[in-house]
């Protein structure tokens, strides 16, 4: 089975288990903070290594949402050097990159953020003790050069380098800012929309019936069915060659997530399964997916019949799945892993 993620990981994990480091940055800017703790990493080879929270989940931040609240934040804010910055340029984050990527926190002695757009901000909360703003530049900010090191990246392949802390408070940002970019005229009377509560509200500024949207969250099930001694998996066409997960679909409106786990398992590989038990869930901001984990049984020897989403889809054994190379089950920092891995693991607890 192929590393993941990569050995940069390794390093990380000889650091002080929840020692706080704040130290300036290599570039030796002094707008720039990088923050990192040396909290224990995802796991790197053994499947039988879990994580929890599931990667992009857990306390990373204290998000007092009651501050939200305070309509001089912005002021507030601005005002008090200890804030950290995360920029973001359209989806894109500021990071440094390299062989330890990790948020290029920027604070008000950046030339940008002296008189920053108050509705370029969004109060993210308080991360390891100092207030956590979201900065969107956009036609209203002022020019942004990334400083020496960092550039705008994009989380999806940066993830599993990251922090686990770090990748949740930027999954938490971007699922804000693809929010807003969406989110920028009413939906109901078409005028122009505009953010409020610290940007976690979106109001549109139509003065005889004003209407607000909140931050939307797509949920999706994710279940390993298993018949007891194999694992159903499929994989759509355009994944890696060998590469299978498990069954994963969007709720619809009027069901329950039970009731998308039956359904979705049985369109795409025709499979009647029952008892779905929840498992865990996942923010995924890929656009705005939230990920609930189930496991599901089937009857031993149920048929597959593929439909349009999957190319294929098989029952694979535990020893099939930990055998080199196949199937090439999903990165380590998905859910999908984690419901394999308890699979797996659940049959040295039976
Ligand atoms: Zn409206």
């Amino acid at each position: 089975m192929t590393a993941f993620p990569p050995a940069t990981h390794a390093t990380q994990a000889s650091h002080p288990t929840a020692a706080l480091l704040l130290r300036q940055a290599p570039c030796d800017l002094n707008f720039i903070r990088v923050l990192y703790n040396g909290t224990a990493p995802p796991p790197e080879t053994a499947l039988m290594d879990q994580i929890r929270p599931n990667f992009f989940a857990g306390p990373y931040i204290d998000r007092r949402a009651d501050v939200r609240e305070e309509a001089d934040w912005p002021a507030a804010a601005v005002s008090d050097p200890q804030t950290l910055y995360i920029v973001a340029r359209d989806t894109a984050q500021l990071v440094y990159t390299g062989p330890q990527p990790r948020i290029a926190f920027v604070t008000r002695e950046h030339p940008a953020l002296r008189e920053p757009d108050p509705h370029a901000l969004v109060l993210l909360g308080w991360y390891k003790g100092a207030r956590c703003v979201l900065y969107e530049l956009g036609p209203g900010t002022q020019a942004f050069d990334p400083p020496p090191g960092t550039s705008f990246e994009e989380l999806r392949p940066l993830s599993p380098l990251l922090p686990a802390e770090q990748a949740g408070l930027l999954a938490y940002a971007r699922a804000l800012t693809i929010w807003r970019k969406r989110q920028r005229f009413c939906g109901v009377c078409g005028f122009t929309a505009l953010p409020e509560r610290a940007g976690h509200v979106i109001r549109c500024t139509n003065e005889t019936e004003s209407h607000e949207f909140f931050p939307r969250i797509d949920p999706a099930i994710i279940v390993l069915v298993t018949d007891g001694e194999r694992a159903l998996l499929g994989r759509q066409a355009s994944w890696p060659p060998g590469r299978y997960s498990t069954i994963a679909g969007f709720v619809e409106p009027g069901e329950s997530l039970e009731d998308a786990v039956l359904r979705e398992v049985l369109e795409e590989t025709g499979v009647t399964v029952t008892n779905p038990r929840y498992d865990s869930s996942q923010p995924w901001p890929f656009p705005s997916s939230l990920m609930i984990g189930f496991q599901a049984q089937a009857e031993r020897g149920s048929p597959i019949r593929t439909g349009e989403e999957l190319e294929d889809a098989r029952w694979f054994t535990r020893a099939q799945i930990r055998s080199d190379g196949l199937p090439l089950v999903p990165p380590s920092h998905s859910i999908s892993y984690r419901l394999i891995t308890t699979w797996l693991e659940s049959e040295r607890q039976s």
